[in-house]
């Protein structure tokens, strides 16, 4: 990472950055033993939670970190639902911004759900964040210490991370791909447990297919024609259909992994023997994996989501015409924290009012 990255907290830090933290502090400058970098690494990555706690490290130096290199989030608020499988959190950031991540617990491991922006531009209408627009893009840090606070408080190893929170990820491609590596590289987790799910924004899927990263790719198509999907995804108007099934082919080739298309049942919109018929088509082209997932209610999007006979209905049409097809369960809706239920206004209430200055 280059000296001018954003450093807003202590994941934003590098190996280097944090080098030049330890010069800075000791009184002979520049002589700090690289065996600290390490253990802060070890303290950062592997112990995680909070510095105090890094058994490795001299408590003065502990005490220094935690003063000047404090947490990126602040907790304003944790829900559980799902009987406690489900956690979400609503934290605020340095200068007020807010985002929000999920925690989603199974019986042998866990899943975190990070938020890539504050906010998002691709203004989807069906989507919470869509409907509350653009705040800011994240930095690395403060997308990868949602994962490691999730870490630290998941009863299962977290062994997946999902790009499926606030934003677009590949609308905020340089943090998002060093977020990816840092997760590989110092967190351990494997490429393959990685998804990156975007709205299909073309140009950067062919640059992501090319970063020797076998991410998994999920991409959100939910209409099979541009009409439809002009409406529903706004970003289709610059990248149509055709080029979006054009780049999950070439990741297919490129990669050796098959991309999903993510698919929200909308009643009477997308649920359509039309509808699905040409998605059987395109799926078929891009040799996609299809995910469906009844549209969950947001406060800005008067229609429904498909009720499940529906959802029956177009399962079997698709696996009679040889796609394979899941259809995703609704975790965390009791608590809005389900697929495009994330959403940075805090339904009421205000942020700043919430974020008491109480530190994770
Ligand atoms: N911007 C990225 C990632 C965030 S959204 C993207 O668009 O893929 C994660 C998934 O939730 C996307 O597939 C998105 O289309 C879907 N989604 C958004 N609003 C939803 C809703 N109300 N119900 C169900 N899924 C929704």
């Amino acid at each position: 990472m280059s000296p001018r990255s954003t450093v807003v907290g202590p994941y934003d830090l590098d190996r280097d950055g944090l080098a030049d933290w330890l010069a800075a502090g000791s009184e002979r400058r520049g002589n700090a033993p690289s065996y600290r970098v390490d253990q802060l690494w070890d303290g950062l990555y592997v112990q995680g939670g909070p510095p105090e706690n890094w058994s490795n490290l001299p408590k003065a130096l502990r005490q220094r970190f935690a003063e000047e290199l404090p947490p990126a989030l602040t907790e304003v608020r944790r829900s559980t639902g799902d009987g406690g499988d489900t956690v979400k959190w609503l934290w605020a950031l340095h200068d007020g911004a807010t985002i929000e991540t999920v925690l989603m617990v199974y019986d042998d491991r866990a899943t975190v759900c990070v938020s890539s922006q504050a906010g998002c531009a691709m203004a989807c209408g069906f989507c919470a964040t869509g409907q509350d627009g653009f705040t800011r893009h994240l930095s690395v840090g403060e997308i990868v210490e949602q994962v490691m606070v999730a870490r630290h408080v998941s009863p299962r190893r977290v062994s997946n991370v999902v790009f499926m929170g606030m934003g677009e990820p590949l609308a905020n491609y340089g943090p998002t791909v060093a977020t990816l590596r840092r997760l590989r590289d110092d967190v351990g987790l494997s490429a393959r447990h990685l998804t990156v799910s975007t709205v299909g924004m073309v140009p950067a899927i062919r640059r992501l297919a090319s970063e020797e990263l076998p991410v998994g790719l999920a991409i959100s198509v939910h209409a099979a024609t541009d009409a439809l999907r002009d409406e529903l995804v706004p970003i289709n108007r610059r990248h149509n259909l055709e080029s979006l099934v054009d780049a999950a082919i070439d990741w297919r080739e490129q990669t050796g992994r098959r991309v999903s298309f993510e698919w929200a049942l909308i009643d009477g919109v997308n649920d359509t023997p039309e509808q699905l018929d040409a998605l059987i088509e395109l799926a078929d082209q891009a040799r996609a994996h299809v995910n469906f997932i009844p549209l969950n209610p947001t406060p800005g999007w008067p229609t429904k989501g498909t009720p499940p006979a529906g959802v029956r209905f177009a399962r079997e049409r698709l696996a009679r015409a040889g796609i394979t097809v899941t259809v995703r369960d609704t975790r965390g809706d009791d608590i809005d924290a389900a697929c495009g239920q994330l959403a940075s206004r805090t339904r009421g209430e205000s942020a700043v009012a919430l974020a008491a200055p109480h530190r994770r």
